[in-house]
């Protein structure tokens, strides 16, 4: 299928979709990400249905086949894609409704039109980057943005890529299709403070907006990352070098905190230039709700500290979810939460009351492979015993099912199948479905599942709901062999598959907050809507301190 010039689009109608076409320049890491996302949650404020989507230009069908020390945490959607991590900053910021389509990369589109050439789609023609490709882009584009006042696509690397050239090339193209009206190109680039000179350079910007004029592309908005207020100077500078208006060049310094975005950027402007190019009308923004978590950052009332015991640590992307969702757990509780994160593998029996001693909360996160995974039962051990609020995501609550088997059921060779294949006491197994997978490629369990919580738990105080819908990424599960010798020493199923097969949430009664579920609640928090297990978690962290100080 060729991409329909203008189809799906409907422009000339009463309300057409309009497109914003984000772009990193100078260096990779420059927080277009974020950019795209406090621009969605600015446009929401407008009142407007806004989609977000992200092109990755690397050959992988998507990441979940990379490690996190490469490319950082992996996002999932409610049906089940596995995604790039900005996915999860558009998650936060907006309410945007983020889906496979969402999300595509490079090989994604190749493998489409590599699957249709074999068909026979092409019979007779040469298949090629342009048009074939770049069709494929566009076609995908419309389809992700189907339904949305303002679409934002986010094209992934940096310009001077070679591997970017399609994604620039289709989006080139789709400004012709849809008309200038229609859409909008932001570059966001980086003004580096060079101390030997004691000035910010734009030499660097000037060299990235010349090199996407070389493909085509003449940017609307310039987003200028810089170590130091701009000034006047300096912003002229930039508008003369790179052929766009004074009022067209924001800046963006580093924040504290990155929710202060949405408000900073409106500060200056941009979401009136925004409306005012692409020709929308709307009342003035209502950013009441992102001055309320401001104020909330800003002024809490406890300070607590929250140990995260893994093993991608390096890598601050890794559990970038995760230390998102304790912060706005923090924010449900007004507390600040310092979140310290803790090598499994310098974590032992013997030192773990040394080293975890001071934590207001424990939480071992998801994860794949044994490495580290007996410092992080040692760590669940002394919150266990320690009656310190713990969280235990994924592979994180696997681990306290096997602490708990080791130590209090006495099962001492008790193990998951994923580090001994060969094991008696097999307290975590592969589940059924898994049993015959050979391609490891999208392939784990996958998105979003039902669940139904016990009442009288911990789970059921948090989510005060009988059933909920969570996202999953795992192969193994507890093995329901061992449901009641866990269930008659009070280690419970607190939630469970709707068919009651797989355990879901498992907690401890009689201790304050102990609680393993085997999904990611982590990909679910905003700062608007804190969630309910870090809220509780939080909650029963500050109660704990109250108490001790
Ligand atoms: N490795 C475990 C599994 O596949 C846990 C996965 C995870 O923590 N996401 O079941």
């Amino acid at each position: 299928m060729q991409f329909q010039q203008k189809a799906g689009v409907r422009r000339g109608g009463q309300h057409p979709t309009k497109y914003i076409f984000v772009t990193g320049g100078v260096v990779s890491s420059i927080g277009k990400g974020l950019a795209a996302a406090s621009l969605g949650a600015l446009l929401e404020t407008r009142g407007l249905r806004v989609s977000m989507t992200k092109m990755d230009p690397y050959i992988n069908v998507d990441p979940g086949t990379m490690s996190p020390f490469q490319h950082g945490e992996v996002f999932v959607t409610d049906d089940g894609a596995e995604t790039d991590l900005d996915l999860g900053h558009y998650q936060r910021f907006t309410r945007a409704n983020l889906a496979k389509r969402n999300s595509f990369t490079t090989g994604q589109v190749y493998d489409t039109v590599i699957n249709r050439e074999r068909r026979g789609d092409y019979l007779g023609g040469t298949v090629q980057v342009i048009p074939h490709i770049t069709d494929q882009i566009k076609a995908n584009i419309v389809h992700s943005s189907e339904g949305a006042d303002v679409s934002i696509v986010e094209v992934g690397g940096t310009i001077g890529d070679i591997e970017s050239l399609p994604f620039l090339e289709a989006i080139r193209q789709f400004r012709n299709d849809v008309g200038k009206e229609n859409s909008l190109f932001i570059h966001v680039t980086l003004v580096p403070y060079i101390r030997a000179a004691g000035e910010l350079k734009t030499k660097p910007t000037q060299h990235s907006v010349k090199e996407l004029r070389s493909i085509g592309i003449q940017p609307d908005i310039l987003i200028c990352r810089a170590d130091q207020p701009m000034s006047q100077d300096v912003r002229e500078k930039i508008s003369l070098f790179c052929n766009l208006d004074r009022e067209c060049v924001f800046e963006a310094l580093d924040v504290d905190n990155i929710y202060k975005m949405p408000i900073i950027y409106h500060e200056q402007g941009l979401d009136a230039r925004i409306a005012e190019h692409l020709g929308i009308w709307t009342a003035q923004p209502n950013l009441e709700e992102w001055n309320r978590i401001i104020e909330r950052l800003e002024k809490p009332r406890h300070s607590l500290r929250v140990g995260v015991v893994g093993k991608y640590l390096g890598v601050r992307d890794s559990y970038k979810s995760l230390y998102e969702a304790l912060t706005h757990g923090g924010i449900a509780n007004e507390a600040s939460i310092e979140i310290v994160g803790l090598d499994s593998e310098q974590i032992s029996a013997a030192n773990a009351s040394e080293t975890l001693g001071d934590f207001d909360a424990i939480i071992v996160p998801g994860g794949f492979g044994d490495r580290g995974v007996l410092g992080k039962m040692s760590a669940i051990q002394f919150a266990r015993e320690n009656k310190v609020p713990f969280l235990g995501i994924c592979l994180g609550m696997q681990l306290s099912c096997l602490e708990y088997a080791r130590n209090v059921l006495k099962i001492a060779d008790a193990n998951s199948e994923e580090f001994d294949p060969q094991s008696r006491n097999k307290v975590i197994h592969l589940m059924e479905s898994q049993q015959n997978v050979e391609r490891k490629g999208g392939s784990m369990r996958l998105g979003a599942y039902d669940c139904i919580v016990r009442r009288t738990t911990n789970a059921y105080t948090a989510y005060a709901a009988d059933r909920i819908s969570e996202r999953h990424r795992h192969r193994y599960e507890f093995n329901p062999e061992f449901r009641s010798r866990f269930e008659d020493s009070g280690f419970l199923v607190s939630g469970e598959s709707p068919d009651g097969t797989l355990a879901e949430m498992m907690e401890l009664s009689g201790h304050p907050w102990f609680m393993g579920c085997q999904f990611h609640p982590e990909l679910k928090s905003r700062p608007t809507q804190p969630h309910p297990l870090f809220r509780e978690l939080i909650s029963a962290a500050v109660k704990r301190k109250q108490l001790r100080d």
